[in-house]
């Protein structure tokens, strides 16, 4: 497990160098705020920060449905019962193991590992709400109810899978052999770049994803990244 930092934002990885799974805090002005939890360990990290900045963890909220963003939520949960769990609507269906589509959606069947054991949920959450002091930006194609989150004042986005980093930038569905989990896992590739597109018009000056390093001005390589995805090559 290694943390790190940037202004506001811890990032917790776990199997760093393995099959890195990245859980991250959002340090508040008030209290703290938790993004994503694939692994149990990742609680006793949090308890850490916790402790670090003397202030209370107020709510957990996930990317998405799939396992290594939430099989750690219920011991989570025990640990913290206090906490209140978020996912957005969309996905929420997906943790009930209903995988049907809706009418506006591709008709692709959703893919990736969801998780074996219940995941308590206390809220859902739709795009353009503001959760304490992040936004919820709607960014499906990995699944179809993922969604990253951004922190205006830093102008930090946490983007779930809608990216990842690790084997270099990439967006959702497109092969990297260092890391092809996350294509594997994706549902439907072009609604993919189209959510891409849509967190490159937002200027981040930090990305921040599931799998793999933050980026610091990621505003060239997510151009790029998105290029390669159009361009429909296995890359
Ligand atoms: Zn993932």
């Amino acid at each position: 497990m290694i943390i790190k930092r940037y202004h506001n934002l811890y990032q917790i990885t776990f199997l760093p160098h393995l099959f890195p799974i990245n859980c991250f805090v959002v340090e508040q002005e008030a209290d703290l705020i938790c993004i994503d939890m694939g692994v149990s360990k990742f609680t006793d990290m949090v308890k850490e920060i916790v402790h670090q900045t003397g202030k209370p963890l107020n709510k957990l909220i996930l990317t998405h449905a799939h396992g290594d963003h939430v099989n750690g939520t219920p011991y989570f949960k025990k640990v913290f019962p206090e906490v209140l769990v978020g996912i957005s609507k969309r996905d929420s269906y997906l943790l009930k193991k209903d995988f049907r589509l809706q009418e506006d959606e591709p008709d692709k069947p959703v893919k990736g590992g969801f998780p074996k054991n219940i995941i308590p949920i206390d809220f859902t959450f739709e795009s353009g709400e503001f959760i304490d002091s992040l936004e919820v930006i709607s960014s499906p194609g990995h699944t179809p109810g993922a969604v990253s989150f951004f922190e205006p004042q830093h102008r930090m986005l946490i983007a779930g899978d809608a990216f990842q980093t690790r084997g270099g930038l990439a967006v959702s569905g497109v092969l990297k052999w260092q890391f092809p989990f996350p294509k594997i896992a994706t549902w439907d590739r072009k609604t993919a770049v189209e959510s891409a597109k849509k967190l490159l018009d937002l200027s981040p000056e930090l990305l921040a994803v599931g799998h793999g390093n933050m980026l610091v001005k990621p505003e060239e390589q997510m151009k790029k990244a998105i290029k390669v995805a159009e361009g429909g090559r296995k890359k």
